[in-house]
């Protein structure tokens, strides 16, 4: 099964909840919601990539927008 949180998909038997992905969030976009899975708080995603790169179990797809691609 895959979360999809506005322009994230997530993994959910991949995340393991670890949390890394709302640590290191450049723009504090990400909290972690009552299921234990990443989810977009606000709308102040900067597509940078970091959340994406560093989840230690690959569970995040970041969806771009055409225009950043
Ligand atoms: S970094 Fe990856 S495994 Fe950890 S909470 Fe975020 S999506 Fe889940
Ligand atoms: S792409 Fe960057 S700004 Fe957007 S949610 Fe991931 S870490 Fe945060």
């Amino acid at each position: 099964m895959v979360w999809i949180t506005k322009n994230l998909i997530v993994d959910e038997e991949a995340c393991n909840g670890c949390g890394r992905c709302v640590e290191l969030c450049t723009t504090d976009n990400l909290v972690m919601n009552e299921k234990g899975l990443p989810e977009v708080a606000h709308d102040e995603c900067w597509y940078c990539s970091v959340c994406e790169e560093e989840c230690p179990t690959d569970a995040i797809d970041l969806q771009l927008p055409y225009l950043v691609r």
